[in-house]
């Protein structure tokens, strides 16, 4: 019989009572937990302590490399070329990694990313590449190296060995209120990024209504705890908490992102998606101590980052030049006046995008590669009555109602005296 060094309940109470965990209690209850000797209960109380009274910086690195420790690691040093990543932690119309690996790869980075699927109003950007017909997210290790080292990117889902504890935890979370502690939230996002093998890593870090940070102050918090643990570990991490108040681009959905990203690709698109993308890429370069082999921008304009993209995506399966899927049926919002678009909430999009059905409300939920919502109009441009607004996406008729309801409150037309204030894209760097 083995024996255990702590008591489940004796290590509760430490963070309980507001004390400061040891890496040996820490790595024993996280391991415990994955063996099954700390129980569902147990682990749900720790949960609710580390939400109720925080972890230090110490007990936060040792709480997320236990959680990677749980798994496997990756490693890309045979590669022989600097490797960095960007997380961003969701938003509406956030297609921002698929223009920017190809830019980062276009300049002379390798992008090793491991990614998620959408989980409510949210996109995920497996669902988004899903969308490109014969692609495959699922990768062995061995393929994924194959195409990091053909193509310099590669994005491809989390296999179920990386971070095993976050899974379990995250899913206990979900169902005990104790999603919103940044403590958890951080060693969650970390724990799986620094396990992908990754040497340097830029955090996209939303704010705004269409985020899961409401506010500036909760972001920076946020951004700085997960700086600390990545840097902590070794991986050179940095922030930028960037707005999402307004969504981003023109259109939310699977394939409707994935057009706008082609658009970017060929050196158009939305002037909020090239500026961020160049922006996130120039960061990279700047986490990854490596000077571009060109300007970012210019790899958006003299094809070589399409020629990433074309490669990456064949390389996974994608029929690059076949068309990408389209929903069945449209419905068209019009203006009722002249003026200006003086409101368009993130959050409002991104529930009618949803509600069309281009996001899940549950894990096991399948996506419509064509759903989702354009908006023709940006914040703050002029609008003429008649001419259209947003034009939403389905393939199910009885979506649309949902749809319009949701919308109804997000957007508004008045004067120019009556736009909105919005948060500049780039808020603050945190590093
Ligand atoms: N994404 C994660 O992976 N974990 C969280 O806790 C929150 C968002």
């Amino acid at each position: 019989m083995v024996t255990e060094p702590f008591s489940p309940a004796e290590v509760i109470a430490v963070k309980r009572d507001k004390h400061q965990l040891s890496k040996a209690q820490i790595n024993w209850f996280v391991d415990a937990y994955v063996r099954g000797d700390v129980a569902e209960e147990q682990m749900a109380a720790m949960a609710m302590a580390i939400l109720l009274n925080g972890m230090t910086p110490t007990e936060l690195s040792n709480w997320t490399q236990a959680y990677i420790d749980s798994g496997t690691t990756m490693n890309w040093s045979a590669l022989g070329r600097a490797t960095a990543d960007k997380h961003s932690t969701g938003g509406v119309g956030d297609k921002i990694t698929l223009p920017l690996v190809c830019v980062a790869s276009a300049c002379g980075l390798s992008v090793p990313q491991l990614s998620g699927r959408g989980l409510g109003h949210t996109g995920g950007t497996l669902d988004k590449l899903e969308s490109i017909p014969g692609w495959r997210a699922s990768l062995s290790e061995s393929d994924m190296f194959e195409v990091l080292k053909s193509t310099g990117a590669v994005i491809c889902a989390a296999n179920a060995t990386l971070a095993p504890a976050d899974r379990r935890i995250y899913a206990l979370r979900d169902v005990t209120a104790t999603v919103e502690s940044i403590a958890l939230i951080s060693a969650s996002i970390m724990s799986k990024k620094i396990a992908e093998g990754t040497g340097a890593l830029v955090l996209d870090v939303k704010v705004g209504s269409g985020a899961f940070m409401k506010t500036v102050d909760q972001a920076r918090e946020l951004a700085q705890t997960m700086v600390a643990i990545g840097n902590n570990a070794g991986v050179a991490t940095r922030a930028l908490l960037t707005a999402m108040d307004v969504p981003l681009g023109r259109s939310a959905g699977n394939a409707l992102e994935v057009a706008e990203c082609i658009d970017v690709l060929a050196g158009g698109g939305p002037s909020d998606v090239v500026e961020l993308t160049v922006r996130l890429a120039q960061e990279m370069f700047e986490a990854a101590g490596v000077t571009p082999t060109k300007d970012p921008a210019d790899s958006l304009t003299d094809g070589s980052a399409m020629d990433v993209w074309r490669r990456m995506i064949t390389a996974q399966g994608g029929q690059i030049d076949a068309p990408l899927p389209t929903a069945k049926l449209t419905h068209v919002i019009g203006a009722t006046q002249d003026g200006y678009l003086t409101k368009l909430d993130a959050l409002a999009v991104g529930i009618a995008s949803w509600r069309l059905g281009a996001g899940r409300a549950r894990k096991e939920d399948s996506v419509q590669a064509g759903a989702g919502i354009v908006w023709h109009v940006g914040h703050g441009e002029p609008v003429k009555a008649g001419s259209p607004l947003f034009t939403l996406h389905t393939d199910e008729q009885e979506r649309f109602a949902g749809a319009i309801e949701a919308l109804s409150g997000g957007y508004s037309i008045g004067t120019s005296e009556e736009i909105s204030d919005r948060l500049p894209l780039v808020i603050e760097k945190i590093q």
